[in-house]
């Protein structure tokens, strides 16, 4: 069978180049006489890939020195919980802003912690908006701000950072991260999973302040939980994800050969516009998200009945062009077109559209 287009939401289509890579090093990774799977996370050969890693996404997002890179497990969502325990006193005050389903499981997670504020709350319009923050919306004693950068559900991002004055910034930036230019010094704290532009389902990247670790923690705080013991050890308390951390190494070295982030960030524009226009002209399929809101990663559509929903993707799986149906949450389509789809796909799924509609109107 050929490889399809694969427009998940997560996990999703991986580089080519970047499974052949692993495929060649499967068995046997170079010099090591056995494959990364079997590695003793302790030896050279792993300091070696996860050191390499590192290095890479600090170069790729400019990461400065006075920030930890550390590379964790219980994917994003279990920043939602480390985030509070780590950055705000027990019973403290932490601010979020609600723009999807993810942010509102962060702010679940951060009640438990302490008292978490909605500062907006976008499910009033469907969660098909961004919030226009400033800063006396916030609490004056938030800890931090919570946003999440880009909304896969939905199909909404941040085009910039809101002002906090003087209230750090966490984000989530799980299905954007590394297909556009974040600047890292605007926030104390950035996470996200791997599964989207980082490789495989198994790591969560966190980029933080180091002058935002916390020396004293609560001692309710599982040892696991504790930015500082992760950052003092490597990420390496306990056997890392080290796999998922190799492939995510692979993946860093192919966004340095095509030129890095401000290089994917204009691929990925040109391909958002090419469906977002498409859209735009069609008279059958309407995009979801207002111009101004709108993600160059999830690409959320609709038809005018589920009939018509569920022949079209019958129609473009046909054509290889898979997942795009819709989250279960809101229904119609999606099309995820993180880093690793082509030009190609895209175009592909703009042709399908156009003969859909030429069959059904
Ligand atoms: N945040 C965002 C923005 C996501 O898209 C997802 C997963 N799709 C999550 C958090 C949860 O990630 P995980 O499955 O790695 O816990």
């Amino acid at each position: 069978m050929d490889r399809v287009y694969n427009f998940s939401a997560g996990p999703s289509m991986l580089p080519l180049s970047v499974l052949e890579q692993a495929q060649r090093d499967l068995v046997c990774y170079p010099g090591a006489g056995c494959s990364v799977m079997e590695m003793s996370h302790r030896s050279h050969a792993y300091e070696a890939i996860i050191s390499r890693a590192e290095d890479a996404l600090r170069k790729l997002m400019q990461i400065p020195e006075d920030y930890a890179v550390l590379f964790l497990q219980g994917g994003a969502s279990l920043q939602f919980s480390m985030v509070p325990m780590n950055l705000v006193k027990r019973g403290g005050t932490a601010d979020y802003a609600v723009t999807g389903v993810f942010a509102k499981k962060a702010l679940a997670e951060a009640k438990r912690w302490c008292c978490a504020n909605a500062v907006s709350d976008g499910s009033l319009s469907g969660y098909t908006t961004i919030p226009n923050l400033t800063p006396d919306m916030l609490s004056p004693d938030a800890s931090y701000l919570h946003i999440t950068g880009n909304n896969t559900i939905y199909g909404t991002a941040y085009r910039t950072e809101p002002e906090t004055n003087g209230i750090p910034l966490v984000a989530d930036w799980s299905s954007a991260i590394l297909s556009r230019v974040i600047d890292v010094n605007k926030y104390t704290l950035i996470y996200a999973g791997a599964q989207k532009n980082m490789g495989i389902a198994g790591v969560t990247v966190v980029i933080l302040k180091k002058s935002a670790i916390p020396d004293e923690i609560d001692s309710v705080v599982p040892s696991m939980l504790q930015y500082k013991i992760m950052a003092e050890t490597g990420s390496m308390y306990n056997t890392p994800p080290a796999f998922a951390i190799y492939v995510a190494g692979l993946v860093f070295q192919w966004v340095l050969d095509q030129g890095g982030v401000p290089a994917l960030e204009k691929h990925n524009a040109e391909k958002a516009a090419i469906l977002y226009s498409a859209l735009d002209e069609s008279k059958l399929f309407r995009p979801v998200t207002a111009k101004e809101f709108r993600s160059n990663m999830n690409v959320t559509f609709t038809l005018p009945d589920e009939k018509l929903t569920a022949d079209f993707l019958r129609m473009a799986e046909e054509r290889g062009l898979i997942n795009i149906k819709g989250h279960r949450a809101v229904g119609g389509c999606r099309a995820s077109i993180y880093n690793a789809m082509p030009t190609e796909g895209v175009v592909k799924l703009v042709e399908c559209m156009r003969d859909f509609e030429k069959q059904v109107l």
